[in-house]
């Protein structure tokens, strides 16, 4: 890949990170960093706080540097509200940190976190993302940040004057004296809820004193105590600090005044001692042809979602190509066919060398990491030509088998495997059911009757022509047609009048075998109709 430095985004941004971390931390693995919230379903635009970040660190693995990808699960985040479709009762739970929650009803995970963390584990091992997990929730209940919230709270009144330069300009009704803001929330001990206020504090002995809404009230020594966090504008500067992060990225959220990302870069140094990673704002991440999907999910999809429709390369492929700054969209609808057509493409172009550095260096980060190549397809069909298939055969193994054998000489389903796995399970949750093809049975004899003798000399042409059972075949004869019935060579250069024949001929090819005026390819529709049932739909 040294080939390539300077040719794309992630080389740009490993070459920053790298000469950071030489100046920062000599010697010392490189950290990049990304932050979850497993407060639900983790959605497949969050993907991107961990792709980004991904592409950097595998970067710089590839020259041969060590660098760690910490993944940070927020669990230790409070249960903010009851998400639709989950019983309302869990709103007893509000308050308590994720992993004090039980999971959501018939779940076998021990906790909220938990469940929702799955989903996105088992699809960052197929995306081959490698990273360090660190639950927040045994950091600070294991007292690992002690000496953190320590000086946190001791700092807290240069905290509230960082954080009030921002808050002047907000509500001035809601100001709070200085001597009020305290950067640490206990979860409560009786009750597991942080509805808990601090009511006194000790710089001396660290004793704090806190009541909580549900009566319950206690001192405690912070030098000793290990359930509750530090505020989310506080906690996050301090893991800059105390992980070395070089490189972290964040959503656009993030980065208003005021916000985390601006009120951090100032807590981490002034407070912490340490110093603001490299942090890219990325753009948000849409998602098309999803009202079709089951709304029970509440028609957010997760990564697993995209994962089984598409292969991991391509989805890789799509944070590659496009820098941070610019927002993309991921298709769960007819678009997914043209993406696929696109990385065919490019998949062609790299093989042939005639790539463009750029185009290059995006299909190998899609392919492949540091740590090796991707599962691939071995035989490439087009996913358009597999979705297709499998539509007509409603996904029958033995018939798609013949048809692929057919079409493009496959002789094994293996051959085309995961990919038309892939395409199968886009056309059973994706492809909307008007718009699924049913071959017909028996042949439309009232149609027929109703065709004149030019109609049938045409379809005469055509039974007479299927002999030449390959795609090009075909794809010339059903073009042809209408040319040798104007009495032109097959050859001929299309006129406008010509063009609308054509159309109107497979207008009535589309009626005659799937009752439509639209449907698949004719080429391929024909291949998977097989020849003796064409010939039979057609009255030849
Ligand atoms: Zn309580």
């Amino acid at each position: 890949m040294a080939d390539s430095a300077e040719t794309d985004w992630v080389s740009r941004f490993a070459d920053e990170v790298i000469s950071e971390a030489e100046r920062r931390a000599p010697g010392k693995p490189i950290v990049c960093a990304s932050g979850l919230s497993p407060s639900g379903p983790i959605h497949l635009g969050n993907l991107r706080e961990v792709m980004t970040p991904h592409l950097v660190a595998d970067e710089i693995r590839r020259r041969g540097l060590e660098c760690r990808h910490l993944l940070s699960w927020d669990d230790y985040d409070r249960f903010r509200r009851v998400p639709a479709g989950i019983d309302p009762s869990w709103a007893e739970h509000i308050g308590k940190p994720l992993t004090s929650v039980p999971a959501p009803p018939g779940s076998t995970f021990a906790n909220w976190a938990e469940h929702f963390k799955a989903p996105l584990v088992t699809a960052l091992a197929e995306l081959g993302v490698e990273y360090d997990p660190i639950s927040q929730t045994e950091q600070y209940t294991s007292g690992v940040y002690r000496e953190q919230i320590l000086t946190a709270v001791r700092e807290r009144a240069g905290i509230d004057a960082v954080l009030s330069r921002y808050r002047l300009k907000q509500a001035a009704e809601s100001e709070q004296a200085a001597d009020d803001y305290f950067p640490y929330k206990p979860y409560c001990d009786l009750c597991e809820r942080d509805l808990t206020t601090v009511t006194a504090y000790d710089d001396e002995t660290t004793e704090l004193a806190y009541t909580c809404e549900c009566g319950f009230g206690e001192t405690v020594r912070l030098a000793e105590h290990d359930r509750g966090k530090l505020v989310w504008k506080v906690d996050w500067p301090m893991r800059w600090a105390y992980e070395g992060v070089i490189f972290e990225p964040s959503g656009v959220d993030h980065h208003s005044p005021g916000s985390a990302w601006i009120v951090g870069g100032q807590l981490v140094g002034e407070v912490f001692g340490g110093q603001q990673p490299i942090g890219p704002m990325y753009a948000f991440v849409g998602i098309t042809g999803m009202a079709k999907m089951s709304s029970s999910k509440g028609g957010v999809p997760i990564p697993a979602d995209a994962l089984e429709i598409m292969e991991a390369p391509l989805l890789r492929w799509l944070y590659a190509r496009r820098k941070p700054a610019q927002s993309f969209k991921i298709a769960f609808d007819q678009e997914i066919q043209r993406l696929y057509d696109e990385w065919d493409s490019l998949g062609r172009k790299v093989a042939a060398g005639q790539a463009q550095p750029a185009e290059l260096a995006a299909y190998n980060r899609a392919v492949s990491t540091a740590a090796g190549p991707l599962p691939a397809t071995p035989h490439p069909v087009a996913y358009r030509t597999l979705a297709s298939v499998v539509d007509i055969t409603t996904g029958h193994a033995e018939q798609t088998l013949r048809i692929l054998r057919d079409l493009d000489g496959v002789e094994a389903l293996d051959e085309v495997a995961p990919r038309l796995g892939r395409a199968q399970r886009w056309v059973e949750l994706h492809l909307p059911a008007d718009q699924r093809t049913r071959v017909r049975e028996s042949p439309d004899q009232e149609l027929l009757d109703s065709l004149g003798q030019d109609e049938h000399k045409a379809l005469r042409l055509l039974a007479d022509g299927l002999d030449d059972w390959t795609l090009e075949g075909l794809t010339a004869l059903v073009y042809g047609v209408p040319k040798l019935q104007a009495g032109l060579p097959v050859d001929a250069k299309p006129t406008p009048e010509m063009k609308t024949a054509q159309r109107a001929f497979f207008t009535l090819l589309y009626r005659l075998l799937v009752g439509s005026d639209t449907g698949p390819r004719l080429p391929t529709l024909l291949m998977a109709v097989g020849a003796e049932r064409v010939r039979k739909l057609v009255g030849a």
